[in-house]
């Protein structure tokens, strides 16, 4: 390959590696992902009260269940016991105890009809809240995903891109190369053009007859501007 032809091939490469180096630096994606990552840590902790307000009414309807349990149980202790048939006294103690115990089961089963309820009320918002979970995680584990595939697809271009810079760079002359690179900073990546016809193909500034042969005097492939002053590379002579 030709210097000229290098120097083009540099600055395509040049171009490329800024453009793949300024997405990767600002892919929207990792920025997304960290937000979703912050929701995803509310909705867990909003399920875990959901599980613990749940697991409360568990824990209420078994207490339900146990106390029912000991006052059937003293229910049928009091109607075994012994009562003297004539002590009227003891005859009404028992049906007090009797009412008092009938009472308590009343009041049990109102209780219960009532935590039933908001312990299904309860399991349904648990079991919305673990799909609303779910599926944010399978959709922040495809965006991980893909946003990981992405980054590493440009990184591995600019890898490459960079290799063949340094090789390709490694063959142009010094005093082109370092002309280039003080170029490539000052016209923030465009710094070498070529012509067609008479016009340059980044300035645009058509050059007069003069400023032609002035530029072909010497024979050399690589020149400069008269106009913008950047590298300009003229056609091969065997072109
Ligand atoms: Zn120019």
């Amino acid at each position: 390959m030709s210097a000229g032809a290098t120097l083009l091939k540099l600055q395509q490469i040049d171009l490329e590696l800024a453009r793949n180096k300024s997405e990767l630096a600002n892919m929207p994606k990792l920025k997304e992902l960290a937000s979703k990552r912050k929701t995803y840590v509310k909705l867990k902790s909003e399920m875990t009260k959901l599980y613990a307000q749940r697991k409360d009414l568990d824990i209420e309807l078994d207490d339900l269940n146990t106390t029912e349990i000991q006052t059937n149980n003293a229910i049928e202790a009091a109607k075994k016991r012994h009562v003297d048939g004539s002590d009227y006294r003891e005859v009404q103690d028992l049906e007090n105890e009797l009412s008092t115990l009938a009472k308590r089961l009343d009041k049990i089963e109102h209780t219960r009809k009532d935590v039933v309820v908001a312990h299904k009320e309860a399991l349904d918002r648990e079991t919305r809240a673990q799909a609303i979970i779910a599926k944010f995680e399978e959709g922040v584990k495809a965006d991980t995903k893909a946003a990981r595939a992405k980054a590493a697809d440009l990184q591995a271009q600019i890898d490459a891109a960079t290799k063949e810079r340094t090789a390709l760079a490694a063959t142009l002359p010094t005093d082109v190369l370092t002309d280039y690179e003080r170029l490539l900073k000052q016209f923030r990546g465009l710094a070498v053009e070529t012509i067609q016809g008479n016009i340059p193909t980044v300035c645009h500034t058509a050059l007069q007859a003069s400023s032609m042969s002035d530029l072909n005097h010497d024979g050399s492939e690589i020149t400069h501007c008269p106009y913008c002053h950047r590298l300009l590379v003229l056609p091969s002579k065997e072109a």
